[in-house]
């Protein structure tokens, strides 16, 4: 036990529970909350509240949205004909900065059988639902195993539609997460995709 008062520690407890904060953080952390002034605290927390109450998703690309449909979704100036195919919306964040302009659809997850994900946990059959009336599917799944057997899967299902499926090109680093990979790598990956069904 330390000698700090228990609400102190359970500020810091909570903090470490976020993603990249150690203790040592999460320490200062909960220092710092507590010599904030009371309404800087009072909006930050009703900021996190807020988060989880407001946000939802996108009913047709499953992106995080605050409405129906996301920003990007009603954005009269996106391709509609273009669906990049990705596993979080998080990615999404990731793949604006490529500068790509067409629109998207967040699966939700990658199947993993080990994991006991397979294909009916993921957001695929509103994906077969959109891939009727666009033109090029580009899937932006990692270059991982679980990345591949979700690509190679979609691609399978989709196979008899005449769509054109590309992927990310292979100067993603194996077995990593979009995530860790940099912008520039990730922009080029995007333009030199490559074609993984025989469609024109
Ligand atoms: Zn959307």
């Amino acid at each position: 036990m330390n000698s700090l008062p228990p609400t102190l520690n359970k500020v810091i407890k909570a903090f470490t529970s976020f993603p990249g904060i150690g203790n040592k953080t999460a320490h200062r952390l909960g220092l710092h909350v507590l010599k904030s002034n009371d309404s800087a605290i009072e909006e930050f927390a009703q900021a996190l509240l807020d988060l989880k109450n407001k946000i939802s998703t996108c009913q047709v690309c499953h992106n995080f949205s605050e409405s129906d449909k996301c920003n990007i979704c009603i954005d009269e100036k996106r391709d509609k004909d273009i669906i990049c195919v990705c596993e979080e919306p998080s990615n999404i964040f990731l793949l604006e900065k490529t500068g790509y302009r067409g629109v998207y659809h967040v699966l939700g997850g990658l199947i993993s059988p080990l994991d006991g994900i397979g294909p009916e946990e993921l957001n695929i059959n509103s994906l077969t639902d959109r891939a009727k009336s666009a033109s090029e599917l580009i899937i932006a799944t990692d270059a991982s195993v679980e990345g591949d057997t979700t690509a190679l899967y979609i691609s399978n299902i989709l196979n008899s539609m005449e769509i054109k499926i590309t992927r990310l090109a292979r100067g993603l680093p194996v077995g990593g997460h979009l995530e860790y990979v940099d912008e520039a790598t990730l922009t080029k990956s995007i333009h030199e995709r490559v074609k993984v069904n025989s469609v024109v």
